[in-house]
């Protein structure tokens, strides 16, 4: 029996209706959330990334303002906004367009993000309490597929959970995140000895790799999930995923598409943070 198809567009557009409500409510009470986007530069994708999220925002409720520096501009300049934007009380969450130019310590200028605005979920705050199992705002394309899993009702408690990639925007996390859900957890990397004995023992598989169809059907367990985060761009233009979708769904028992699978769902995370971040705020400022 084929795969069932996980609708990545159908869920966001779950999630944020439900999130818009929240949005409009705290609108009413005076509050509307905000995001601040930074982007250094003019690389092309990010640009992309940077309008889609001014767009989700604007069709969620939410304020936002795209923050544009030039490629040559300095580390200070951006950190210096960064610490205007921490103090405006119109923005809720901030996040920093990565990737950023080579002269950046990225490291620096997450560090800047006050922690209550952190809608990225990257600064090491947040990350700590990631591995501590409480943090404020984990970080988006994780917590993405862990509503994907939550909605369509996968269980996780006590599931072989396989990570392909321990990037840490998306591996680590994702490891962790399974994890808090009590799922037995095993990351691979580029340097893990037969990938394929570590893949077909996984009830819940996550790629996170960038590397197009290198997910064969054999590596899969018959009838696991299968999460696909990688976006690969191929010489004609399309869009495809580490796993080889065509074969593998006719194996897996959920699989996920490349466009609309896991994509979606992280710029929806986002839009959840800075609500988020914007509640918080609004319990402060009327406690
Ligand atoms: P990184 O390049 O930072 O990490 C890739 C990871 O894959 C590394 O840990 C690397 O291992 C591992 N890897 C590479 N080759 C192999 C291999 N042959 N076998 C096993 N592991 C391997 O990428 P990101 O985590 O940032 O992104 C991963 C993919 O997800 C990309 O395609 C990216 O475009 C996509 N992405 C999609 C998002 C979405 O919203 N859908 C959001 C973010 C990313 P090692 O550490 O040893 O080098």
């Amino acid at each position: 029996m084929e795969a069932k198809i996980i609708d990545g567009n159908a869920i966001a557009k779950e999630v944020r209706t439900e999130w818009r409500l929240r949005a409009e409510y705290l609108t009413r009470l005076g509050v509307q959330p905000g995001l601040a986007v930074i982007i250094v530069g003019n690389n092309p994708a990010s640009s992309i990334y940077v309008r889609n999220k001014a767009k989700a925002c604007d069709e969620t409720g939410i304020y936002s303002e795209i923050h544009e520096f030039l490629e040559n501009a300095s580390q200070n300049q951006v950190i210096e906004r960064i610490q205007e934007l921490n103090k405006d009380s119109k923005i809720h969450g901030i996040l920093v367009q990565l990737p950023l130019p080579r002269h950046f310590e990225i490291n620096k200028i997450i560090a800047s993000i006050a922690v209550e605005k952190d809608a990225d979920g990257f600064h090491l705050y947040n990350v700590g309490a990631l591995v501590a199992g409480q943090t404020l705002f984990p970080p988006c394309t994780p917590s993405g597929v862990m509503k994907m899993l939550e909605k369509i009702g996968i269980v996780i408690e006590g599931r072989h959970a396989v990570v392909v990639g321990r990037s840490n925007i998306v591996g680590k996390p994702m490891a962790l995140m399974l994890l808090e859900k009590s799922a037995t957890v095993t990351i691979c990397t580029s340097k893990t000895h037969n990938l394929m004995e570590h893949t077909v023992r996984a009830d819940i598989l996550v790629t996170a790799i960038g590397k197009p169809r290198i997910i064969s059907a054999d590596m899969v367990k018959s009838g696991a999930t299968v999460i696909d985060v990688g976006i690969n761009l191929m010489s004609d233009g399309k869009l495809t995923g580490d796993v080889d979708f065509n074969l593998v769904k006719k194996k897996a028992g959920y699989i996920t598409p490349v466009p609309g699978g896991v994509g979606p769902m992280t710029i929806t995370m986002l839009l959840c943070n800075t609500i988020k971040a914007a509640e918080r705020f609004y319990a402060q400022i009327s406690a």
